[in-house]
């Protein structure tokens, strides 16, 4: 391994006056998951990485704002939001979709903003805060900016960062007991990476929805709204069985879906098709049985 420096700035804004917006080799490190498999790879030869572990505690902290928006800081761990009683109070959807993301030494570590900013196409939370209309705060040299999660992610490992920006606050809206589902579809172990992730989050008027909310991940470069699937979507009512199998096959058309190791392009777009009603019908029987639904394995 090439040696490099290890930065252990004591504030945010000491961490980003440590980043250079010119220099890939600089770069931020929260709980260094994905950046020791990079390092490990090959693909990252930092000559300085800044660990923004002994930041400002109020960064690793859950809140719920005045208007009951959920505020996660970004250096906050996987596991603080999956045992967060806020979390499992408020957003279900949230807690039951950590349960299955890599496995318990990951979460222990990995951060939220990590999460966000390593922009795989295949993670789990990208879809599924998507879903609920979350944003980022990013905090950088000339101040702070939002951006919703759903226009983070610009392509495989890409994001609207600059060199010298911070993912500083993860803010959620409120679930308000909606019915939500989070399909997570593994061809092994159900915390294993999934071959696609399907995220939907229901407003319903009495038995019909009135407007979905539906993200897909792992299908192609990065987290994508089913715009066409959500129109068929509105009005619907959910027992409806033809409408929802439509609303499929629209998803399944809209996206130029790009095969990979956990399954060819063909298997996923069959998989969407077949899933997408499966989250509907999940979120639906959830709230009766109080929350939220998850699935695992195709
Ligand atoms: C064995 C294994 C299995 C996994 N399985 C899954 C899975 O099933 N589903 C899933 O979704 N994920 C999975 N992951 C990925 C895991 O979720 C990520 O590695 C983790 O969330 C990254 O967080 P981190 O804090 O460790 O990021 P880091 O490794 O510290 O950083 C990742 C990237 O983000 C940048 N960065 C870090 N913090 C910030 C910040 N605050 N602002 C801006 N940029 C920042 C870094 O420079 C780097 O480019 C798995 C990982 C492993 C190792």
């Amino acid at each position: 391994m090439i040696p490099f420096e290890l930065a252990r700035p004591r504030s945010l804004t000491e961490a980003i006056a440590l980043l250079d917006p010119e220099d890939p080799d600089i770069r931020p490190m929260g709980g260094g998951t994905a950046v020791m498999l990079m390092m490990k790879a090959g693909v990252l030869r930092p000559t300085r990485l800044v660990s923004l572990r002994d930041v400002e505690p109020e960064y690793a902290q859950v809140g719920i704002g005045n208007n009951g928006e959920l505020q996660i800081g970004g250096l906050t761990r996987l596991a603080t939001l999956e045992h967060s009683p806020l979390v499992k109070e408020g957003w279900p959807l949230l807690a039951r979709t950590l349960r299955t993301l890599s496995n318990v030494r990951v979460r222990n570590v990995a951060t939220i903003g990590g999460n966000l900013a390593h922009a795989d196409p295949h993670m789990d939370m990208p879809p599924v805060l998507s879903s609920l209309g979350a944003r980022v705060t990013i905090q950088g040299p000339n101040g702070e900016r939002t951006v919703p999660v759903e226009q983070l992610c610009t392509g495989y490992y890409e994001t609207v960062l600059a060199r010298d920006e911070l993912i500083s606050r993860v803010i959620v809206p409120p679930q308000a007991g909606r019915p939500a589902a989070y399909m997570k579809v593994t061809t092994r172990a159900s915390h294993d990476w999934p071959a696609l992730g399907v995220a939907v989050v229901l407003d319903m008027q009495g038995a019909a929805i009135r407007q979905a909310s539906v993200i897909v991940g792992a299908a192609t470069d990065r987290p994508t709204r089913l715009t066409e699937a959500e129109a068929l979507l509105r009005g619907a009512e959910p027992s409806d069985e033809k409408t929802l199998r439509h609303a499929g096959e629209a998803g399944a058309a809209q996206l130029d879906i790009v095969g990979d190791s956990h399954g060819t392009a063909s298997y996923k777009k069959q998989l969407l098709k077949v899933y997408l009603g499966r989250a509907v019908r999940t979120a639906l029987a959830a709230v009766n049985s109080r929350g939220t639904a998850f699935e695992g394995h195709a």
